[in-house]
This record gives structure tokens, C-alpha cells and sequence, in this order.
């Protein structure tokens, strides 16, 4: 683990990313990805999927349309090309929950820690299962999903949205994301960013990011960053502004 030192007040608020934290669901993705494309004629490779992992739908879309065809998407093949990827995502075995998130999610609670989902996704298979795999943590209100923002991750606009959900400044949250878009996005929105190596991607593209502290599974993430927040929140006294 590494941490940097920044200017912190007490932590009363976690703003947590979905795919490839909560839920191991980025192998899921990227293979629907990979079969979309497949099917309109757009050459990629699956492992690339995992490095626009935080990205929305339509960004990714649009992204490979360009590359590909030298023009942005429309609107129309943004919306249609959606909705077939969510059927593919569907249709993939069950995806299951990340070992380690439902312990830190309660961790955190019991510690009376407001928790809020700051996610990408617009997926509703994965949304829907939010109430019943992390009961409480998440509800409506306490979502930022691909419809709340105009730029996604890594515009700070995410977790900036998460912070105004939470109630809270940005030195009083902690961001939790385990893809360098997701924690690029938390940085620049001045939040102690927690990257968590779930996946295929490198550590060192998430600590390129300017990450605060890196874990390299949820696992290490519920056992230790706790502990941490206790730390830190007997250490550092609230700031008056
Ligand atoms: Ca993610």
C-alpha cells in the first residue's frame, strides 16, 4: 500500500464505483463488447475493453467509430448499438459479486459512513441487483449511473455529482474505483482515491493516475482501508473554512 499526504477532513462519505469493484462483471462487458463490435464490423481486441472500463456506453461507442470509420457515432447508433451491447451483457454467464465488496460496504456502514454508487454504467441487470447484494448502501438517490452526467469518467463530473448526493465537501469522502479512468476522474475531483487492482489492469496505470492509495484486491481493500479511516478520522479534526 502507498499514500501520499493531502489536506483531509474527518471522512464521512465513500463514493464507489461499480464494475470491477462491487461486482467482477468486466470480463462480462468487455466479451460483449468485443461480440458488438464483432457483429457491425469493427475490429478490437477484448483486453482493450478493460482500459475504457469507466467510460459510458456511447463514449466507448463513439470511440471506436472514429478509429474505425473516421467519424463520430450518431446519436441513433450510440442509442441502438447500447441497447444490443446490454442484450449481449445479458446473455454472459451470471456475474458475481466482487469477494471482498460486501465486507467492505458493511465496514464502512458500521462505521456510519454514508455510502454513494458512482458508476459509468447505464447497465439495469447489474443496477437492479444493487438492493438485494448490498442492501441499503445504495439506493435510487445515492446513484450517480451513465444518465446523470453529460462527460463521464475521466471528467471529474462523476464524483463531483457523488460529493453533491453524499452531502458532502470533497475533503470529507473518500473515492473507491479500480480502472484509471475511474480514479482519474476521483483525483480531479479532489477526493483521497483509493485504487484497487481487480483485474487485468497493470497497478502501475492506476497509480499513473495520481492515486492516494492503492490495494491490489478488494479483499486487501476491506481489511485494511477501514482501519485506515479510523486512523485518519482520529487524526484529522474538522476544517473550518
Ligand atoms: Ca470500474
Amino acid at each position: 500500500m502507498t499514500c501520499k499526504s493531502t489536506s483531509y477532513s474527518k471522512i464521512t462519505a465513500a463514493l464507489i464505483d461499480m464494475d470491477g469493484t462491487l461486482y467482477n462483471s468486466m470480463p462480462n462487458h468487455a466479451r460483449a463488447w468485443k461480440t458488438l463490435m464483432d457483429e457491425v464490423g469493427i475490429p478490437t481486441r477484448e483486453e482493450e475493453f478493460f482500459l475504457c472500463e469507466g467510460a459510458t456506453g456511447a463514449a466507448t461507442i463513439d470511440r471506436m467509430i472514429l478509429r474505425t470509420w473516421g467519424r463520430h457515432a450518431t446519436d441513433d447508433e450510440k442509442r441502438e448499438l447500447y441497447a444490443r451491447k446490454a442484450e449481449l451483457f445479458v446473455q454472459q454467464p451470471p456475474v458475481k459479486i466482487m469477494p471482498g465488496a460486501q465486507e467492505l460496504v458493511q465496514a464502512l456502514h458500521s462505521r456510519g459512513i454514508t455510502t454513494v454508487l458512482v458508476s459509468g454504467s447505464g447497465q439495469n441487470s447489474l443496477l437492479n441487483r444493487l438492493d438485494v447484494d448490498f442492501p441499503g448502501a445504495f439506493p435510487i438517490e445515492r446513484r450517480v449511473t451513465s444518465a446523470s452526467v453529460a462527460h463521464g469518467k475521466p471528467a471529474p463530473d462523476p464524483f463531483l455529482r457523488g460529493l453533491e448526493l453524499a452531502g458532502v465537501a470533497a475533503n470529507q469522502a473518500i473515492a473507491i474505483d479500480n480502472a484509471p479512468l475511474g480514479t482519474t476522474s476521483a483525483v480531479a475531483a479532489g477526493v483521497l482515491t483509493v485504487g484497487v487492482v481487480t483485474g487485468p489492469i497493470p497497478a502501475q496505470a492506476i497509480i499513473d493516475t495520481g492515486v492516494h492509495i492503492l490495494y491490489n484486491s478488494m479483499n486487501e481493500c476491506a481489511a485494511l482501508l477501514p482501519r485506515l479511516i479510523d486512523k485518519l478520522n482520529s487524526i484529522y479534526l474538522p476544517i473550518s473554512s
